[in-house]
């Protein structure tokens, strides 16, 4: 059974890093690894920098963009494949900046960047980046190959976030990706772009190759899907509000979903399902410390533990509709659900009380309209800038006090609405967005470092 290893942007930055990586890949070359690897560092921010500047018209800005990203690229290059070898590896460097640099002055001409053409040119990091590690591979004397993703990686057309077609994406993964994957061979492909059924290039979104290598991992039945980033595995919060937040070992499928949909970067949201569905572990790991602490992710974990760890997401927006006649009007709900489904918004929160319903939308939802809709049989009071605060845990509900002490750690904070998740490992809590971090650090020193239960 293959290995997954993904790798993700601070991982495969510059040359020192894919070195590093390169050792990694190395080591598991045994168990023929497919290598999913994201754009180098930055590169995925700085290309739609670069479009966006073009489609404003200002293509000198756009053309300094890629020139920046094309010395990048190069001087990666020349660090880590040696120079009478180059030669391949340039002239595949220099076609794809060439066309690239079509793409922009397109975008230019037109002032217009459709999310077909925004997609179009996120792939390039990908494109780039896996060229210039699996030339470093193959010049350090390993086995390797060069996969097109978008081969295998069916999605449907919604560019910019495309919703990946599993069952497409496991024939072609059989028939295409598994008769190159053995032992002593490395695959590199790219996470985060796949293609239509047309051939036209899309992506799964920002932070879309762990969802990419997850996929994979699951069409290929992979004994593994290794996650390398730039933390020792999923911590107890995120690192840079909490900075003493601790590694978490083991976490179920569940509280690793919980947390990713509600703010842990370090795992795209839909990364958990079809991990989920195969059955396949997930290890979330540090490529600066191979040897270090790391997260297994698996369905069978019972954790002993209250909380497990913390995440937050904002800003949103709570909307609190109120009608003197819910109670006794029956279709209130559904009323009310109809004007979101209409208007093509998702509903995060929900939290009801005897005459109002209290709901939680993403910031850019379509305000005036919703409101104005809403008015028409409700009440709406809008309180933009918040923030959800998530509190995660297998035994979350069948540990007493456990809201009381959530409740009184954060003091003087307002905790405007509460939720438990549908699967009760899920405490989530919504307040103002610039109180976020503070609300962070005080649960986490009350429910996690200071313990409960
Ligand atoms: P990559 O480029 O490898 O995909 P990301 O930047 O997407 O890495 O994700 C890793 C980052 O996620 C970490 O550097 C950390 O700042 C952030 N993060 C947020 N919440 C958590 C958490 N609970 N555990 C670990 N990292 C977290
Ligand atoms: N390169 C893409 C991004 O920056 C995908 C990823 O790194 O996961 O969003
Ligand atoms: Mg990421």
């Amino acid at each position: 059974m293959p290995l997954v290893l993904k790798f993700g942007g601070s991982s495969v930055a510059d040359a020192t890093c894919m070195r590093q990586v390169a050792g990694i890949v190395a080591g598991a070359l045994a168990q023929g690894p497919l290598v999913v690897l994201s754009a180098m560092g930055k590169t995925t921010n700085a290309l739609f920098a670069a479009a966006t500047a073009a489609e404003a018209g200002n293509l000198a800005e756009a053309l300094a963009g890629l020139e920046a990203l094309a010395a990048a690229h190069r001087k990666a290059a020349q660090d880590l494949v040696a120079d009478g070898r180059r030669g391949p590896l340039d002239q595949e460097l220099t076609a794809l900046f060439s066309e690239l640099e079509m793409l922009l002055r397109g975008v230019a001409l037109l002032r217009e960047l459709s999310p077909r053409s925004m997609d179009a040119i996120a792939a390039f990091g990908e494109r780039l980046s896996t060229r210039v590690f699996e030339a470093h591979l193959r010049d350090a004397g390993m086995d390797s190959v060069w996969f097109d993703a978008r081969t295998v990686l069916r999605t449907d057309a919604g560019f910019g976030s495309a919703q990946p077609r599993p069952g497409e994406i496991e024939r072609a993964a059989q028939s295409r990706l598994r008769p190159l994957l053995g032992p002593g061979r490395a695959v590199v492909t790219q996470g985060y772009i796949g293609a239509t059924e047309d051939g036209l290039t899309t992506t799964l979104g920002r932070g879309g190759s762990d969802y990419s290598a997850a996929l994979l991992g699951a069409a290929l039945g992979a004994a593994e899907v290794q996650i390398w980033t730039d933390v020792e595995g999923v911590l107890t919060c995120d690192p840079r509000v909490v900075p003493g937040a601790l590694p978490i070992p083991e976490l179920s499928f569940a509280e690793a979903g919980e947390l990713a949909a509600f703010g842990a970067k370090v795992l795209h949201p839909a990364t958990i399902q079809p991990a989920v569905e195969a059955r396949i572990p997930v290890t979330v790991r540090h490529t600066r410390l191979p040897e270090g602490r790391f997260t297994t992710i698996t369905g069978s974990v019972r954790t002993g533990r209250p909380v497990t760890a913390l995440a937050s997401r904002g800003p949103i927006t709570t909307l609190t509709v109120t009608s003197s006649r819910m109670l006794a009007q029956s279709g209130f709900l559904a009323r009310l659900f109809e004007v979101f489904a209409r208007r093509g918004v998702s509903v995060d929160l929900i939290a009801t009380a005897e005459v109002s319903v209290s709901l939680t939308v993403e910031a850019d939802a379509p305000l005036k309209a919703l409101v104005a809709d809403l008015s028409a049989f409700a009440r709406v009071d809008v309180a933009e800038d918040r923030a959800i605060v998530a509190i995660v845990g297998e035994r979350l509900k069948a540990t007493p006090g456990l809201a009381a002490r959530a409740f009184g750690a954060l003091g003087g904070i307002n905790v405007e609405m509460i939720s438990m998740g549908a699967n009760e490992i899920n405490l989530s809590l919504v307040l103002r967005q610039d109180q976020a971090e503070e609300a962070l650090r005080r649960l986490h020193r009350a429910l996690i470092e200071e313990g409960v239960g």
